[in-house]
Protein backbone atom coordinates (compact mmCIF):
# COMPACT_ATOMS: atom_id res chain seq x y z
CA UNK A 1 0.00 0.00 0.00
CA UNK A 2 1.23 3.11 -0.96
CA UNK A 3 1.48 6.32 1.37
CA UNK A 4 -0.09 9.72 0.33
CA UNK A 5 2.45 11.81 0.38
CA UNK A 6 1.46 15.40 2.83
CA UNK A 7 2.90 18.79 2.51
CA UNK A 8 1.18 21.90 4.04
CA UNK A 9 -1.83 19.91 4.31
CA UNK A 10 -2.34 19.22 0.67
CA UNK A 11 -2.47 15.41 0.54
CA UNK A 12 -3.38 14.02 -2.98
CA UNK A 13 -4.10 10.26 -3.93
CA UNK A 14 -3.92 8.98 -7.11
CA UNK A 15 -7.15 6.98 -7.95
CA UNK A 16 -5.28 3.46 -8.04
CA UNK A 17 -4.68 4.45 -4.41
CA UNK A 18 -8.23 5.09 -3.32
CA UNK A 19 -9.67 2.29 -5.62
CA UNK A 20 -7.18 -0.23 -4.33
CA UNK A 21 -6.13 -1.49 -8.04
CA UNK A 22 -3.02 -2.11 -7.53
CA UNK A 23 -0.10 -2.47 -10.12
CA UNK A 24 4.24 -2.47 -9.31
CA UNK A 25 4.41 -0.06 -12.24
CA UNK A 26 1.98 2.27 -12.03
CA UNK A 27 2.23 2.32 -7.95
CA UNK A 28 5.92 3.27 -8.53
CA UNK A 29 5.49 5.92 -11.13
CA UNK A 30 2.27 7.68 -8.92
CA UNK A 31 4.49 7.78 -5.66
CA UNK A 32 6.82 10.11 -7.72
CA UNK A 33 3.80 11.48 -10.06
CA UNK A 34 2.15 12.04 -6.56
CA UNK A 35 4.96 14.16 -4.87
CA UNK A 36 5.50 16.21 -7.80
CA UNK A 37 1.89 17.06 -7.79
CA UNK A 38 2.18 17.89 -4.49
CA UNK A 39 5.11 19.84 -4.76
CA UNK A 40 4.15 21.53 -7.49
CA UNK A 41 0.62 23.01 -5.47
CA UNK A 42 3.26 23.72 -2.70
CA UNK A 43 5.44 26.05 -4.69
CA UNK A 44 2.81 27.69 -6.32
CA UNK A 45 0.93 28.55 -3.44
CA UNK A 46 4.31 30.12 -1.96
CA UNK A 47 4.97 32.02 -4.99
CA UNK A 48 1.29 33.00 -4.99
CA UNK A 49 1.60 33.99 -0.84
CA UNK A 50 5.16 36.14 -1.42
CA UNK A 51 3.47 38.10 -4.72
CA UNK A 52 5.64 36.47 -6.95
CA UNK A 53 3.07 35.68 -9.48
CA UNK A 54 -0.44 37.11 -9.12
CA UNK A 55 -4.22 36.33 -10.76
CA UNK A 56 -3.48 33.22 -12.82
CA UNK A 57 0.14 34.61 -14.07
CA UNK A 58 3.16 32.02 -13.93
CA UNK A 59 3.57 28.67 -14.43
CA UNK A 60 5.57 25.75 -13.30
CA UNK A 61 6.50 21.93 -14.28
CA UNK A 62 8.62 19.12 -13.16
CA UNK A 63 10.23 17.01 -15.18
CA UNK A 64 8.20 13.31 -14.08
CA UNK A 65 10.33 10.91 -17.12
CA UNK A 66 13.25 11.74 -19.26
CA UNK A 67 9.93 12.33 -22.01
CA UNK A 68 7.15 13.71 -19.77
CA UNK A 69 6.63 16.86 -17.62
CA UNK A 70 4.21 17.59 -15.34
CA UNK A 71 2.70 21.60 -15.74
CA UNK A 72 0.33 23.79 -14.21
CA UNK A 73 -2.92 23.86 -16.17
CA UNK A 74 -4.23 26.77 -18.02
CA UNK A 75 -5.64 29.92 -16.25
CA UNK A 76 -5.74 28.61 -12.96
CA UNK A 77 -5.86 30.34 -9.62
CA UNK A 78 -2.48 29.54 -8.42
CA UNK A 79 -3.26 30.42 -4.60
CA UNK A 80 -5.97 27.77 -4.94
CA UNK A 81 -3.98 25.08 -7.38
CA UNK A 82 -4.98 21.67 -6.63
CA UNK A 83 -2.86 18.71 -7.33
CA UNK A 84 -5.68 17.01 -9.29
CA UNK A 85 -5.52 20.17 -11.95
CA UNK A 86 -1.94 19.72 -13.35
CA UNK A 87 -1.14 18.23 -16.86
CA UNK A 88 1.41 15.76 -17.72
CA UNK A 89 2.85 15.85 -21.01
CA UNK A 90 5.31 14.96 -23.03
CA UNK A 91 8.10 16.43 -24.50
CA UNK A 92 6.41 17.05 -28.01
CA UNK A 93 3.04 18.80 -26.26
CA UNK A 94 1.18 15.95 -26.23
CA UNK A 95 -1.25 15.54 -23.52
CA UNK A 96 -0.54 12.20 -21.44
CA UNK A 97 -2.48 12.82 -18.26
CA UNK A 98 -4.73 9.94 -16.83
CA UNK A 99 -6.32 12.43 -14.18
CA UNK A 100 -6.37 15.47 -16.00
CA UNK A 101 -8.82 17.29 -18.36
CA UNK A 102 -7.41 20.53 -18.27
CA UNK A 103 -5.03 21.84 -20.95
CA UNK A 104 -1.14 23.07 -20.45
CA UNK A 105 -0.56 26.16 -19.53
CA UNK A 106 -0.51 28.65 -22.64
CA UNK A 107 3.30 28.82 -21.98
CA UNK A 108 3.99 25.51 -21.99
CA UNK A 109 6.19 25.52 -25.34
CA UNK A 110 8.64 27.78 -22.96
CA UNK A 111 9.14 24.91 -20.43
CA UNK A 112 9.54 22.54 -23.48
CA UNK A 113 12.44 24.13 -24.90
CA UNK A 114 13.75 24.26 -21.39
CA UNK A 115 13.66 20.65 -20.76
CA UNK A 116 14.59 19.83 -24.67
CA UNK A 117 17.76 21.74 -24.08
CA UNK A 118 18.82 21.04 -20.93
CA UNK A 119 18.54 16.93 -19.62
CA UNK A 120 19.66 18.35 -16.03
CA UNK A 121 16.88 20.72 -15.61
CA UNK A 122 14.26 18.67 -13.89
CA UNK A 123 12.15 22.03 -12.44
CA UNK A 124 10.56 25.53 -13.98
CA UNK A 125 9.07 28.05 -12.37
CA UNK A 126 7.87 31.09 -14.58
CA UNK A 127 6.74 33.68 -12.86
CA UNK A 128 5.97 37.95 -13.26
CA UNK A 129 7.89 38.96 -9.88
CA UNK A 130 6.78 43.01 -9.73
CA UNK A 131 10.13 44.38 -9.22
CA UNK A 132 12.57 42.14 -11.40
CA UNK A 133 10.15 42.90 -14.45
CA UNK A 134 9.75 46.50 -13.43
CA UNK A 135 13.74 46.56 -14.28
CA UNK A 136 13.03 45.22 -17.86
CA UNK A 137 10.38 48.66 -18.17
CA UNK A 138 13.09 50.47 -17.61
CA UNK A 139 15.88 49.17 -19.75
CA UNK A 140 18.10 48.50 -16.38
CA UNK A 141 20.53 45.09 -16.69
CA UNK A 142 19.48 43.09 -13.66
CA UNK A 143 22.49 44.08 -10.88
CA UNK A 144 23.63 40.24 -10.07
CA UNK A 145 26.53 42.08 -8.88
CA UNK A 146 24.83 44.65 -6.11
CA UNK A 147 25.56 41.87 -3.41
CA UNK A 148 27.97 38.67 -3.27
CA UNK A 149 24.39 36.29 -3.27
CA UNK A 150 23.79 37.84 -6.74
CA UNK A 151 26.88 37.00 -8.33
CA UNK A 152 27.52 33.68 -6.29
CA UNK A 153 24.09 31.80 -6.63
CA UNK A 154 22.91 33.45 -9.44
CA UNK A 155 25.54 34.56 -11.37
CA UNK A 156 24.87 37.01 -15.02
CA UNK A 157 21.22 37.29 -15.54
CA UNK A 158 20.53 38.30 -18.88
CA UNK A 159 17.40 39.69 -19.84
CA UNK A 160 15.93 37.54 -22.96
CA UNK A 161 14.13 40.24 -25.64
CA UNK A 162 10.65 39.97 -25.63
CA UNK A 163 8.01 37.70 -27.22
CA UNK A 164 4.52 37.51 -26.75
CA UNK A 165 3.58 35.39 -24.48
CA UNK A 166 2.32 31.95 -25.65
CA UNK A 167 3.98 32.11 -28.33
CA UNK A 168 6.40 29.46 -30.35
CA UNK A 169 8.81 32.09 -30.54
CA UNK A 170 8.78 32.38 -26.59
CA UNK A 171 10.82 29.19 -26.58
CA UNK A 172 13.00 29.80 -29.34
CA UNK A 173 14.25 33.52 -27.62
CA UNK A 174 15.08 31.71 -24.58
CA UNK A 175 17.53 29.05 -26.88
CA UNK A 176 20.95 31.33 -26.87
CA UNK A 177 20.54 32.15 -23.09
CA UNK A 178 19.81 28.15 -21.69
CA UNK A 179 22.81 26.58 -21.98
CA UNK A 180 24.71 29.17 -19.74
CA UNK A 181 22.58 31.08 -17.19
CA UNK A 182 19.61 29.19 -14.88
CA UNK A 183 17.77 32.49 -14.37
CA UNK A 184 16.64 34.91 -17.00
CA UNK A 185 14.43 37.72 -17.18
CA UNK A 186 11.89 38.04 -19.79
CA UNK A 187 11.69 41.50 -21.16
CA UNK A 188 8.16 43.29 -19.96
CA UNK A 189 7.84 40.02 -19.47
CA UNK A 190 8.48 38.04 -16.36
CA UNK A 191 10.95 35.40 -15.05
CA UNK A 192 12.42 32.13 -15.59
CA UNK A 193 14.42 29.78 -13.11
CA UNK A 194 15.15 26.65 -13.39
CA UNK A 195 16.90 23.67 -11.23
CA UNK A 196 17.07 20.65 -10.22
CA UNK A 197 14.17 20.81 -7.94
CA UNK A 198 11.49 22.98 -7.69
CA UNK A 199 12.49 24.19 -4.29
CA UNK A 200 16.04 25.12 -5.94
CA UNK A 201 14.36 27.17 -8.75
CA UNK A 202 12.04 28.75 -6.30
CA UNK A 203 15.10 30.08 -3.93
CA UNK A 204 16.58 31.58 -7.44
CA UNK A 205 12.78 33.24 -7.85
CA UNK A 206 12.73 34.46 -4.23
CA UNK A 207 16.28 35.91 -4.73
CA UNK A 208 16.14 37.49 -8.19
CA UNK A 209 12.97 39.31 -6.40
CA UNK A 210 15.18 40.55 -3.02
CA UNK A 211 17.95 41.95 -4.93
CA UNK A 212 15.69 43.93 -7.41
CA UNK A 213 13.96 45.42 -4.41
CA UNK A 214 17.23 45.42 -2.84
CA UNK A 215 18.17 47.84 -5.73
CA UNK A 216 14.93 50.10 -5.67
CA UNK A 217 15.28 50.74 -2.17
CA UNK A 218 18.81 52.04 -2.18
CA UNK A 219 18.40 54.34 -5.56
CA UNK A 220 15.42 55.94 -3.77
CA UNK A 221 17.77 57.34 -0.69
CA UNK A 222 21.61 57.49 -2.50
CA UNK A 223 23.74 56.96 -5.66
CA UNK A 224 24.79 52.75 -5.50
CA UNK A 225 28.28 51.83 -4.65
CA UNK A 226 29.34 48.59 -6.57
CA UNK A 227 31.42 46.16 -4.56
CA UNK A 228 35.14 46.53 -5.35
CA UNK A 229 36.47 45.23 -8.86
CA UNK A 230 38.29 42.57 -7.40
CA UNK A 231 35.90 41.16 -5.18
CA UNK A 232 33.24 40.68 -8.01
CA UNK A 233 35.63 39.07 -9.91
CA UNK A 234 36.84 36.38 -6.77
CA UNK A 235 32.65 35.93 -6.39
CA UNK A 236 32.38 35.32 -10.33
CA UNK A 237 35.07 33.06 -9.71
CA UNK A 238 33.50 30.58 -6.85
CA UNK A 239 30.04 30.64 -9.28
CA UNK A 240 31.64 28.73 -11.59
CA UNK A 241 33.57 26.33 -9.62
CA UNK A 242 30.57 24.98 -7.64
ZN1 LIG B 1 3.99 34.81 -18.23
Amino acid sequence: MTIPRQFNNVVYRHPTQVNGKKSNIIDHMSILETKLRNEIVRTARQIAQNGLSRSSDGNLSARLSENRILITPAGAYKAWLQPDQIVQIDLDGNLCSRLSSNQPSSEYLMHLAVYRHRPDVKAVIHAHPPLAVALTLIGQPFPSDLVPEGLTALGDVPTVPYARPGTAQMGEQLLPYLANHDVLLLDHHGSLTVGKTLEEALIKLERLEAIAQLWMLARKVGELLPLPEIERAALRGSLSAS
